[in-house]
């Protein structure tokens, strides 16, 4: 609601390690931009997450963050380092994954995207990965299973893939409305010479909802070749749709083929939240030493904004995440950058260099 002078109300996670650094630069870089193109600004609700609220509330994730997650349509999620959490407290899913649960945020949406001035193998690729979220070979992730894995023996382990037809004809909508917005290729991902049932299913709902969108191209690929391609001729992709685990492996991929962790943006969305969430985790081996690269999550939040306004949000929202993006563009290309990609910029020159582009425009 901005009409009444408010800004839209989004969620602030902060999260571990280095979201100490970057979250809070993320948050400064959008409200300059909000500025810039002469909106009120966003109502930040900052909520308890991580390690703290652990300490403070005795959960990584309180009841209270997650009842006020309800009200909200999309929030920006700092990254967590559990691992370093006591291990009687980790529990079976890691703080993000709770959440992701929680919410049925089945859409993995990660763009991979070459900047200019950041050294990349493929310094022309912009694509998409549409993962699904929930079932597939990650079967563990699935509500209605429980673990997707399993001993009979001590000496024999089973893993179980789980399709169904909702799954797939959600996740297969949204890629197809993401490519209405961006180059209308679709690129189907499967593996049907060996997993017929279950790839197959995938592959022919997909299928089906490309009907329902006749403007865009669909093309078919067996995930192994496709490794191949994108490595050889990534910049013809466009939108890439994915089960769980093809779409972990291939986001990964065309990540390092198109820059670094620090800059892999991703979100995650259902048809009513979304939540941005960078690829990389909380690095605590740089943390608290102001070297982070926040890109990553600068970008993501921009990807955030971009879906909110394309799912019916305000139209605005879109030209701010433009102005993010550029913002984030100009400096790199300027030569201000972290160290991750061959820089000398603290994390804090990054992000006011960031945020005057914002507030200014290129
Ligand atoms: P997780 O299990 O949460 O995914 P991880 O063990 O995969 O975490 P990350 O925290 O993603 O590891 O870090 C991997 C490496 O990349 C580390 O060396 C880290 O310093 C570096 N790294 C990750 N994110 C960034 C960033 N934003 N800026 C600079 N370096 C980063
Ligand atoms: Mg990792």
């Amino acid at each position: 609601n901005t009409g009444s002078g408010h800004g839209p109300r989004i969620g602030v996670l902060t999260g571990d390690g280095i979201g100490q650094e970057i979250v809070p630069g993320v948050v400064q870089v959008v409200d300059a931009a909000f500025e810039g193109v002469g909106t009120t600004g966003p109502d930040w609700a900052w909520l308890p997450f991580g390690r703290e609220a652990l300490d403070e509330h005795g959960d990584a994730v309180p009841a209270g963050t997650i009842a006020a997650l309800e009200d909200l349509d999309m929030w920006i999620l700092g990254p967590h380092d559990s691992a370093s959490y006591p291990p009687e407290r980790r529990g079976d899913l890691t703080p993000g994954g709770r959440i992701r649960k929680h919410f049925d945020l089945y859409a993995n949406i990660r763009p991979a995207r070459a900047l200019p001035g950041v050294r990349a193998v493929s310094p022309r690729m912009d694509l998409v990965v549409v993962r699904e979220n929930t079932e597939g070979f990650y079967a563990d992730r699935n509500m209605a299973v429980g673990s997707g894995e399993f001993m009979p023996t001590p000496d024999v382990a089973l893993a179980v893939g789980v399709f169904t037809r909702r799954a797939a004809e959600r996740i297969a909508e949204s890629a197809f409305a993401l490519a209405e917005q961006r180059r209308r290729r679709v690129t189907v991902v499967h593996k049907t010479n060996v997993l017929r049932l279950t790839t197959g299913l995938f592959r022919d709902v997909c299928a089906e909802v490309g009907e329902r969108h006749p403007d865009v191209e669909v093309t078919y690929e067996h995930v192994d070749a496709l490794t191949a391609k994108l490595v050889r001729s990534g910049e013809t992709f466009d939108v890439i749709v994915a089960e769980n685990m093809f779409g972990d492996i291939l986001s990964d991929l065309a990540g390092e083929l198109s820059g670094s962790l620090g800059m892999a943006a991703s979100i995650n969305a259902s048809a009513e939240k979304v939540m941005a969430q960078a690829a990389h985790g909380a690095a605590p081996d740089i943390a608290g030493r102001n070297r982070a690269n926040p890109t990553a999550l600068m970008l993501s939040a921009a990807a955030m904004l971009d879906h909110a306004a394309a799912t019916g949000g305000p139209g605005h929202f879109a030209r701010v995440a433009d102005r993010v993006r550029g913002a984030v563009e100009h400096t790199v290309a300027s030569g201000v950058a972290t160290a991750d990609i061959g820089g000398q910029a603290s994390t804090s020159e990054f992000v006011e260099t960031v945020a005057a582009h914002a507030l200014r425009g290129v």
